[in-house]
């Protein structure tokens, strides 16, 4: 397949200083576009809801969809499939498609990598094996609580379900319980001091390998999708992805610098990659990571749905 990377003609810059740690790009900065793209015809393809760690249910997804005028959006919650239903429904009252999604994390040899399942036919496949996931997220969560405890943090288990609310419970669950218990002020704090990767309550999730989440995401139909590489997008990490089935590479995403855009839109080119983007939405109002803040072209999606009936659905 050819022609699936963005144009590597001078791109206009994107206004933020390179060289800087992760680089928030403004909702301004303009996307990579394709000749004969529709004008101003946006999607957003990576977005959490309440059914893992957004705030915000999935039919106000669907409401912000319609207020900032996309033409299409994914629900990708972690782990899970379970608020697909109520977006669909929302997305069809309201003349939205909704894209069926997922993000999985998973290991490969690099470390932890996200994959994003996108434009799934058969998102009840997947239901069964994530369930094991959302049993191992409750494990790790509290086992997550009992370091914070012997670190003299009381939060309790019980606090830290109430803010999940029944949804896959991750660590921003366990932030925010944090919070409420006034042991650190904010989300950032949290991370950088107890549930950063690096920090002493941080706790692995279950060991699913890259190549395994991808398999479960084709199986349901759909393709797969390295989410947010920033740094770690190298050539080789993408290339040994690409050999066990990777379909794309998330391009645009509001951790990206413009370096990164550079870099992962010339790899995905050269690799005849598909490309994807979206602002990896978790209910927050405005900025680079409101809804729809990375302007990512609709063609992208058209390409990847394209893909996905080529490759995956060929079982129906
Ligand atoms: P979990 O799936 O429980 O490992 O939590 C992962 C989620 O936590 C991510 O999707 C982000 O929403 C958030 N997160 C992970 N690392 C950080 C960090 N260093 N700072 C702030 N939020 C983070
Ligand atoms: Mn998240
Ligand atoms: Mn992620
Ligand atoms: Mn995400």
């Amino acid at each position: 397949m050819t022609g699936v990377g963005v144009t590597l003609e001078p791109a206009p810059p994107l206004p933020v200083s390179a060289g800087t740690h992760v680089v928030d790009v403004p909702e301004t900065a303009p996307a990579p576009a394709r000749a004969g793209d529709p004008v101003g015809a946006f999607v957003d393809l990576h977005a959490h809801s309440t059914a893992s760690d957004g705030s915000e249910p999935p039919e106000m997804l669907v409401a912000r969809a319609v207020a900032v005028g996309l033409v299409a959006v994914a629900l990708t919650d972690h782990d899970t499939v379970a608020g697909v239903a109520a977006a669909r429904a929302a997305g069809e009252a309201a003349g939205v498609p909704v894209i069926a999604g997922v993000e999985l994390s998973a290991f490969d040899t690099g470390g932890e990598v996200h994959i994003l399942g996108l434009h799934l036919t058969s998102p009840e496949r997947l239901a069964e094996p994530l369930s094991v996931f959302q049993e191992t997220r409750v494990s790790r969560a509290a086992e997550i609580v009992r370091a914070l405890n012997d670190l003299g943090i009381p939060v309790t288990m019980e606090a830290v379900l109430a803010e999940s609310a029944g949804g896959a419970i991750g660590r921003p669950h366990v932030a925010r319980a944090l919070i409420a218990g006034g042991w650190v002020r904010d989300h950032r704090e949290a991370f950088d001091r107890y549930l950063g990767a690096d920090r002493p309550a941080y706790v692995q999730k279950h060991r699913l390998t890259a190549a395994d989440a991808m398999d479960l995401i084709h199986g349901a139909g759909g393709v797969a999708i390295f989410a947010h590489p920033g740094r770690d997008g190298t050539l080789a990490r993408i290339q040994a992805l690409a050999a066990v089935g990777l379909d794309g590479v998330e391009v645009l995403h509001p951790s990206h610098g413009a370096e990164d855009v550079a870099r992962l839109s010339a790899i995905a080119e050269h690799l005849e990659l598909l490309c994807s983007g979206g602002s990896d939405w978790h209910g927050a109002p405005d900025g680079a990571r409101a809804l729809g803040g990375m302007r990512v072209p609709a063609e992208w999606s058209a390409r990847q749905d394209d893909r996905a009936a080529a490759l995956y659905r060929f079982a129906a």
